[in-house]
């Protein structure tokens, strides 16, 4: 009977979702308190655990399982469709390109540290031509008749497509754009002033704001914690999720890095706990993941009604170096929109511009319609005409972000999707709590919580993406919600 062939299969998935659950805990400790010399033996240890672990995954006897299941309920069913997906896109790998792509993608990334301390593309470059080559082998090792961006776009948010994309992103840069302009204009003779963020604010002062909105969020004590690293991460599974930060002279580096990847926590904390360690009991993919970080960093965070209690409450009482600066103020620079260099430095809305730019770049990439060697130029022209930024080094420009580095292409459009995906999400949650702003200005996060955790969080992986908005929102995301979303913001922040 079907009964047991389900029941071995789930046993020997969840021993390899713990084995990536040590592996997660192992980056952790990389990333906050392991001693500097400790990286070789770490990363040792960590490709030993990725071989074992894909051992694992390619065993055929998960194959025979596979087939053999009949007859299952509705869930066991997705489980077993989600597995049997896992195990083919395993198993089509060949096993020596995964050893020689894992190989390559570390050099590459410790060449990248390099070229990017030294504002020198060049000094990365021979490296990131044999990754590319490298992955398009993966993606086609994967799937040789479909697009090969799509292949690679489908393993962050599965069943997307660049058509699809390009069916939010188009209207997204042309309202977006607009947007900016319209700001322009209205703030051209009374530009909000971002210097009021520099207040050398000491680090326990930090530490308490990031302690109180882990507290608002929603975060239990004995589930989750903070800790501090270079670029900010939220890591861990069920009863044990951790978020990092990194605590800079402007506190709003830290206070909105803990409301996005709290947001991150949120969802890995409450997928449905009766499926922990199967399929379902995953996140589903890395757009609804951003959906959540961004919905607290953005709608909740910067939203004014909530910052008129959080600033005066929280953030002048623990950070008194700010009582000169009065909350309207406040407000007006934490939302400026101010056309930035670097990615992770920009606001809500030119944000967008920066995943379009590297959205285009890396499908003609894969396409082979442009070269590695291209790259620097192609960024600075699209920085220029998109943002108006002229870029004077790859530091500043195509160098810096990791992910293409460490052979992540494909993943960059799921940031803006999050945006995408979590207006609509806030539209929907509008209908059955019409007063949310009143909450939150209460200081009361908990209806909003509950609607996310048993909307999104708590469907785990039982429906792909698309689906799941369609569940949630009775409609296919579109890109309107958030153009709607950012309108009427900025309208009320700025009387655009
Ligand atoms: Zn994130």
């Amino acid at each position: 009977m079907t009964h047991t062939t389900y029941d071995e299969l789930s046993k020997k998935m969840k021993e390899v979702r713990l084995l990536s659950n040590c592996s997660s805990i192992l980056g952790w400790d990389m990333r906050t308190y392991m001693p500097s010399e400790g990286i070789e033996q770490r990363g040792e240890a960590l490709s030993t655990l990725g071989k074992i672990t894909h051992v694992k995954m390619t065993d055929p006897q998960i194959g025979k399982l596979i087939s053999q299941c009949s007859g299952l309920e509705k869930i066991q069913q997705r489980n077993v469709e989600l597995w049997k997906r896992d195990y083919d896109r395993e198993t089509k790998i060949p096993a020596d390109l995964v050893i020689r792509l894992t190989k390559q993608s570390t050099k590459t990334e410790g060449k990248w540290y390099e070229a990017k301390r030294k504002q020198d593309f060049g000094l990365v470059k021979p490296d990131l031509e044999i990754l590319l080559e490298l992955v398009k082998e993966r993606a086609q090792a994967l799937d040789a008749e479909k697009p090969m961006y799509d292949v690679l776009l489908d393993e962050y948010e599965p069943k997307m497509t660049a058509a699809g994309i390009n069916s939010y992103f188009t209207p997204l840069r042309d309202g977006v754009i607009k947007l900016i302009k319209k700001y322009q204009d209205a703030v051209a003779d009374n530009p909000p002033d971002i210097s009021i963020f520099d207040k050398n604010i000491p680090v326990d002062a930090q530490k308490h704001v990031s302690k109180w909105i882990m507290n608002f969020l929603g975060l239990p004590p004995n589930r989750s914690r903070v800790d501090e690293a270079e670029h900010p991460f939220t890591t861990g599974y069920a009863k044990d999720v951790r978020i990092t930060t990194h605590y800079q002279e402007d506190p709003t580096a830290a206070i909105y890095s803990t409301f996005h990847e709290g947001g991150h926590a949120l969802y890995n904390l409450n997928t449905p706990e009766e499926h922990w360690y199967t399929a379902v009991g995953d996140t589903v993919s890395m757009g609804i993941h951003e959906s959540q970080s961004r919905f607290c960093e953005n709608i909740v965070g910067k939203n004014p009604t909530f910052l008129k209690n959080f600033y005066p409450n929280v953030v002048q009482k623990y950070m008194p170096a700010f009582q000169s600066v009065d909350t309207d103020t406040f407000i007006k620079s934490v939302n400026a929109i101010i056309p930035s260099k670097i990615r992770i430095y920009a606001d809500e809305v030119t944000y967008n511009l920066h995943i379009i730019l590297r959205f285009e770049i890396e499908q003609d990439l894969i396409a082979g319609k442009i070269s590695v060697a291209e790259l620097p130029s192609i960024w600075n022209d699209k920085m220029e005409k998109y943002l108006g930024m002229k870029i004077e080094n790859d530091a500043e420009g195509v160098l810096q972000d990791t992910h293409w580095y460490a052979g992540l292409f494909g993943y960059f459009p799921t940031y803006a999707l999050g945006n995408i995906y979590n207006s609509q999400m806030l539209a929907t949650m509008k209908t059955s709590i019409p007063n949310w702003e009143e909450q939150l200005a209460s200081g009361d996060f908990s209806k909003i919580r509950n609607w996310l955790v048993s909307n999104v969080h708590n469907k785990g992986s039982l429906y792909d993406p698309i689906d799941l908005m369609e569940k949630i929102c009775n409609q296919p995301p579109d890109t309107k919600y958030f153009l709607d979303y950012l309108n009427e913001k900025y309208r009320s922040i700025y009387n655009l």
